[in-house]
């Protein structure tokens, strides 16, 4: 008789790359694939919004909707269930007397709370609960360090260290078959009403956000990116773009999920290299996600202290919760047209450039000294590409207490507006309240005069608001010149 193999999958929807699906199969045992649709994932969190919001919803509903396809063509099925996953693979292992259980170790603590509560109730089974590692692009276990206390703490001492000593293993196939009979009833999958959301939103949601989830999808972009659209040629000079889907892979939403793995993004700049060509740009987008992996293994080191209010310096926080100035920053409202452009844009799509990610974290971090932990958790909720290690370890990069080895970096929001956004093209696309105001005053509304507004129809304080902030304490705020 086969035995019964239990496959809990979390952050790791895929076939291909997938070293657990890979072992799985060449088990011959019978093996149930499980995804749980986690309430506690819906919540709304202690600020009051929900700690994934529709983007990331949607997305993940997709996700699972395209594994559960995969599988059924390799004559397998996906189990969805919807409930705690400590409860649910525990009663479907007393219920099929598994004999083992599997699952991808994760890094971050609400993650490990889950595996750990259903490792203590798999042993009540006498059951272990058996982690693959398979969320990086180099493997936990080649790190070039004794353990993972010895992380450098600075990006470029890791890059060079992991770049000189160690090799990025090959991908796993996607398996042609597993064995699967099961008479489990699946939950169908749920849809965003299920998961709270109103059928307003959720038709809103699928008009306006440009990603759709699942491994299908992320193997599509990475060819269109790749090769019909050959980006990857100029990602290095494109890539602090803010206007349109080419400046950037826009992998991430599909990494952060494990549609995809780095692994495989690497191999295909390895063939793109061979096949077309090799410069900068390609390197870069390896760089990248090295900064991804990077992340991954601070969290590990750091555990709790990327949350916590001092971050991994363990500094004091001097930051507010001040709700009115927070609400103005997340709804596009602070009178800073690059702020609100950037804003909005994540409001409305799911999405943010890593540029605009950058502006907007330092802005309320540095200018309306609000705490980080706030504004990382409107980006939690709102990101479709939200991942707890490069969301808390960006955060606290920019606050100045992560891994940035210079003290205080600032960055001057003016100067970064017209010089990624010179002609204002950003901005008047998504404050089409500003389409008439030219292009000198175009990142700075507040300096029209009032002669100046009214030939121009346009109101500050009406048509756009006024600053949020005494901007007079801006550092090194330069004016337009007048004529
Ligand atoms: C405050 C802040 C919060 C962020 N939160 C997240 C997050 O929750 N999830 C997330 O995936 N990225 C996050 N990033 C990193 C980065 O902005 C996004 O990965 C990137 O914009 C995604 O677009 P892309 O796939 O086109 O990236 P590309 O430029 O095409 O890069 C390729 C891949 O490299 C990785 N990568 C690139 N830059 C970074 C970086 N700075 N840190 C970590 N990985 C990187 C991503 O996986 C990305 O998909 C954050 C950055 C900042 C400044």
């Amino acid at each position: 008789m086969l035995k019964s193999y239990i496959y809990w999958i979390n952050n790791d929807v895929r076939l291909l790359d997938n070293e657990i699906f890979d072992f799985l199969s060449k088990s011959g045992q019978n093996i149930y694939p499980v995804f749980c649709f986690d309430p506690r994932k819906f919540q709304i969190n202690e600020y009051g919004f929900k700690k994934t919001g529709i983007f990331r919803a949607k997305f993940l509903i997709e996700s699972v909707r395209d594994l559960k396809l995969k599988l059924k063509d390799i004559g397998s099925d996906l189990i969805v269930k919807i409930g705690k996953p400590e409860d649910i693979i525990f009663s479907l292992a007393r219920y099929l007397k598994a004999n083992r259980v599997f699952c991808q170790e994760e890094i971050t603590s609400e993650e490990i709370s889950v595996e750990d509560a259903l490792y203590r109730n798999l042993k009540s089974l006498n059951l272990e609960l058996e982690f693959f590692w398979g969320k990086t692009l180099f493997h936990f276990d080649d790190l070039p360090f004794d353990d993972i206390a010895g992380l450098p703490d600075v990006f470029t001492s890791f890059r060079k260290e992991v770049e000189k000593k160690i090799e990025v293993r090959a991908e796993f196939f996607t398996p042609e078959k597993l064995i699967y009979s099961s008479d489990i009833t699946s939950d169908s999958i749920p849809d965003l009403t299920d998961l709270g959301f109103s059928k307003q939103d959720a038709e809103k949601c699928y008009s306006q956000c440009k990603f759709i989830g699942g491994s299908t999808f992320a193997l599509q972009r990475l060819k269109e990116y790749f090769w019909e659209k050959d980006c990857l040629k100029e990602y290095k000079e494109t890539r602090n773009g803010l206007l349109g889907m080419d400046y950037s892979s826009k992998l991430s939403p599909w990494l952060a999920n494990g549609s995809i793995s780095p692994r495989t993004i690497y191999q295909e700049v390895k063939k793109y290299e061979s096949e077309r060509v090799k410069n900068s740009s390609t390197y870069w987008l390896i760089f990248e996600l090295i900064w991804r992996d990077y992340f991954q293994f601070v969290a590990s080191k750091f555990g709790n202290k990327i949350f916590h209010s001092g971050g991994i310096k363990d500094q004091k926080n001097h930051g507010s919760v001040n709700m009115e100035l927070f609400w103005k920053w997340a709804n596009g409202e602070t009178g800073i047209p690059f702020i609100d452009a950037n804003m909005i844009e994540l409001k409305e799509t799911g999405f943010m450039s890593n540029r605009g990610r950058q502006n907007v974290a330092s802005f309320f971090v540095k200018d309306l000294k609000l705490d980080w932990r706030l504004g990382a958790a409107w980006f939690e909720s709102m990101l479709v590409d939200y991942d707890p290690c490069s969301n808390y370890g960006n955060w606290n990069y920019v606050a100045g207490i992560g891994n940035d080895p210079r003290e205080n970096r600032y960055f001057n929001i003016l100067t970064q507006a017209k010089r990624y956004d010179v002609k204002g093209k950003y901005v008047k696309n998504w404050l089409p309240a500003l389409e008439k105001i030219p292009s000198k005053y175009i990142h700075e509304p507040y300096l029209l005069s009032e002669a100046e507004q009214k030939y121009l129809s346009f109101s500050l304080g009406e048509d756009y608001p006024k600053p949020c902030f005494n901007i007079h304490n801006w550092q090194a705020r330069r004016k337009p010149k007048r004529k």
